[in-house]
């Protein structure tokens, strides 16, 4: 699955013997660099050194094999009766035992070869051994089927893997992220976080890390707050999305920015939403809507086609290429939804079909509040034919907004912005904000807007959903480390949690029970 050079020039080059006391090994060697399973492949007939988890284990007559795993994949290791002291020991090891082996790769005779494996080839005839942790019987099974075609054949070894219950799952997330498919899921990520910024940086965009501890800037989500201890009774909010930061280092010259941005957006989790979630935040300056596409159609090419060179069971086929675009008002018109799947075959599960939505209205009507609501936030530029409407008939006003749906996701927003104070202002007015809560609010960005704001536009495809759909999965929890449960606690950490009466008396606080 890995792609070998990758693996290799990512290994720590030290030893763990030399780091944990030795109490339980058979003749290990000191000296010798540890390898990876994977690179054992090309060492048939030389002594080498692994180290890892004990994946599983089956005796046959005389022999013990186990399966060992570490990061780069799995490696069969034999013991063989005749060094009795070895051979005692390899009969404790346990499931998720940490041991250190020395031995010999060998060839595996044609009939033993294991065609699921990258290492299928070989085995390790052992020598010596360490061991270096035990472990407590897990609270479920880490070793599922590692090869796709035999988790298809029989679903079995995926649903055992996804049937143990999340909750679970997720108080274990350090033994669930052990798990091939879940490892799988993470180095992807990596790997397309990898390409993402090289991308960027050759299109001459530079990353900016915008604060975490910031302003409230409205997505359409309740914010988190932080109170802050040294200004009692005032609140930081969390970033819901780096929108206005994004404009203003447009008015500050930076004209190319982007950032694997963390955004917070205090609402109901469901399958595809997190509290907090990561976007591919992009802001460009002197653009027309068309380079915004662009950049992010191609990107998403790019990674597409890369998938593949990562995991071979990751091919896909896009069903648009350049992607679909389509009008608003087609796609209620035709699907009822401004989110239309338009695979050719839904049940296909290689099918990415990617869909622009453009000529968004600027405006939908709140029948609830009676009010303007932004179809995309207030930041969203009209298209400029249609400003004079602004005064006359605000919902027949048509904005720059720009959607990306993934097989009926929304997976991407973004929009040609207002860089003019007095369109803004009119924007806040319409949607409902007096003067007092204007300038309170955005006082500092219509003030930005005063000092030779440039046209500019962006977008932000978030990176969890897209990585959900490209791996196949159904819940952006499987592509996130460390991710939230549905109400939105984080059971590894046990997160949120009391504190204590002395922080909220530092932040001014009262529980009112
Ligand atoms: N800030 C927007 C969002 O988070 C994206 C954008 O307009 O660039 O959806």
């Amino acid at each position: 699955m890995w792609d070998k050079h990758e693996v290799y020039v990512n290994i720590p080059r030290f030893s763990y013997s030399q780091l944990i006391i030795d109490t339980k090994s058979v003749n290990i060697s000191v000296k010798m660099k540890r390898i990876l399973a994977v690179e054992t492949t090309e060492k048939a007939g030389e002594e080498v050194k692994l180290a890892g988890w004990i994946h599983n284990r089956r005796d046959h007559g005389q022999l013990i094999f186990i399966d060992l795993r570490d990061k780069s994949g799995l490696i069969q290791l034999v013991f063989l009766p005749e060094d009795k002291v070895l051979y005692q020991l390899a009969d404790k090891l346990r499931s998720e035992w940490v041991v250190e082996v020395i031995g010999k790769v060998n060839k595996r005779p044609r009939k033993m070869v294991n065609e699921h494996i990258p290492t299928g080839q070989v085995e390790l005839e052992v020598k010596e051994l360490k061991i270096l942790n035990e472990s407590k019987i897990p609270p479920f099974e880490i070793s599922e089927d590692v090869t796709r075609k035999k988790r298809e054949k029989s679903l079995k070894g995926a649903v055992t893997a996804r049937e143990v219950k999340e909750e679970l799952r997720l108080k274990y997330r350090y033994l669930d992220l052990r798990r091939h498919t879940m490892k799988r899921n993470l180095f992807i990520r990596h790997k397309v976080f990898k390409i993402i910024r090289d991308y960027m940086d050759k299109k001459g965009f530079i990353e900016i890390e915008t604060p975490i501890l910031t302003k409230s800037t409205p997505e359409g989500a309740r914010d988190f707050l932080v109170p802050s201890r040294v200004h009692p009774g005032k609140f930081y909010a969390l970033p819901q999305a780096p929108q206005q930061l994004k404009q203003l280092l447009m008015v500050a010259g930076v004209e190319k920015y982007f950032q694997i941005a963390r955004c917070f957006r205090d609402e109901d989790t469901r399958g595809d939403r997190q509290p907090e979630f990561t976007q591919l935040d992009i802001e460009m300056s002197f653009c027309r809507q068309k380079d915004i596409l662009n950049l992010v159609e191609n990107l998403l090419i790019k990674i597409v086609k890369e998938l593949v060179t990562f995991d071979k069971h990751l091919s896909r086929k896009l069903t648009f290429n350049p992607f679909l675009k389509m009008d608003y008002a087609d796609a209620i018109k035709k699907h009822g939804t401004d989110k239309p799947d338009l695979r050719k075959n839904p049940e296909d599960p290689n099918e990415l079909a990617f869909v622009w939505i453009l000529n968004w209205p600027l405006f939908e009507w709140n029948t609830d509040e009676k009010k303007y609501d932004p179809c995309h936030h207030v930041f969203t530029a009209p298209k400029a034919k249609d400003i004079p409407l602004l005064d006359t008939d605000p919902l027949k006003v048509r904005s720059w907004q720009h959607d990306l749906v993934l097989n009926g996701v929304e997976v991407g927003g973004g929009s040609l912005r207002i860089h003019r104070r007095d369109i803004q202002e009119k924007i806040f007015k319409l949607v409902g904000l007096n003067k007092k809560e204007i300038n309170e609010k955005f006082g500092h960005l219509l003030e930005a807007f005063e000092y030779g704001a440039p046209p500019h536009g962006g977008i932000a495809p978030g990176l969890d959903r897209i990585l959900m759909i490209l791996l196949g999965e159904e819940n952006i929890r499987e592509v996130i480390a460390f991710p939230k449960t549905g109400d939105g606690r984080d059971l590894t950490m046990g997160a949120p949690s009391d504190v204590s009466k002395e922080q909220l008396e530092d932040l001014n606080i009262k529980i009112v029970k």
